[in-house]
């Protein structure tokens, strides 16, 4: 009978899952290869956000040349994002300057991989309004701040969006923990999906010497069976699909005009709600 409480509708990942991770790295390292390597093994799915090789600091050691990072993500499964040109403060120069970092950063990055890229992270973790305006401007959908939330929240506003934790965290086992072995659908009141999201830079892996960190948290994650493994964009694009659903009044018909199958669970039920079709619940 509880069921019955639950005429309001949630979110559920594709497969009909109520959890869902994703991971953030950031500035083309070397050790992108290797961690590249550990997202593969366990079927894990990241966003690397890349800045121009050519033009970043010469200072900086331990990033991949334009040929090191062509062969590192050409094709790969992973989704490649902006990180701006120079990794620069964009708060720190000029508007007008900061548009150019973003365009030259996503024009060089869509014609070395032949993709569309749409996502980003800010460079430093800076932003402010007048940032956001140009990302708008510019199809940016989606930007990562280096600002956590130590939850799993679904992200209500994409271009400040948080990460749950940093992989150094020191919270990050017990947020760990938790997101392994509770689940929303555990919960009579709060059954919004969960979205694990971990950030970081491959390089601190060496420079800590702690790739069993992530190499732990990867195997837990894959043994786990309830957890849809995505890129920053996907969960983006799902996401979107989901808001973009379309109800009757009542709340009982809906329709979906996206191109991907969309999961929606209502008084205890899973739905899939096809591409371009309508359905209409069970009572
Ligand atoms: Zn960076």
């Amino acid at each position: 009978m509880w069921m019955k409480m639950h005429e309001e509708k949630y979110m559920r990942f594709p497969g009909g899952k109520a959890k869902a991770a994703t991971f953030s790295y950031d500035d083309g390292a070397e050790a992108d290869l290797r961690l590249m390597k550990i997202f593969d093994k366990y079927g894990l799915k990241c966003t690397f956000n890349l800045s121009n090789p050519d033009m970043i600091c010469k200072k900086w050691t331990r990033r991949l040349d334009e040929d090191g990072l062509y062969k590192a993500f050409n094709g790969c499964g992973h989704e490649i994002a902006l990180h701006g040109q120079r990794h620069l403060f964009l708060t720190k120069v000029p508007l007008a300057q900061a548009v150019s970092e973003i365009v030259n950063n996503r024009e060089y990055l869509e014609r070395k991989f032949g993709r569309i890229v749409r996502g980003m992270a800010y460079a430093y973790g800076a932003y402010n309004d007048d940032i956001i305006q140009v990302l708008k401007q510019l199809g940016v959908t989606y930007a990562r701040t280096t600002e956590v939330t130590h939850d799993f929240s679904i992200p209500q506003n994409w271009l400040k969006l948080k990460a749950t934790c940093h992989h150094n965290d020191a919270q990050l086992d017990g947020l760990l923990q938790k997101f392994l072995t509770d689940s929303p659908l555990d919960q009579t009141k709060a059954r919004e999906p969960w979205l694990l999201y971990i950030w970081g830079h491959s390089f601190e892996f060496d420079d800590n010497n702690n790739w069993h960190v992530i190499e732990n948290a990867a195997k837990k994650l894959s043994q786990s069976g309830d957890c849809w493994f995505a890129t920053n964009g996907e969960v983006y694009d799902y996401v979107s699909a989901y808001n973009s659903l379309i109800y009757s009044i009542d709340g009982e018909r809906v329709k979906n005009p996206t191109y991907m199958g969309v999961y929606v669970e209502i008084r205890g039920k899973i739905y899939c709600v096809p591409a371009g079709k309508e359905i209409v619940f069970d009572k």
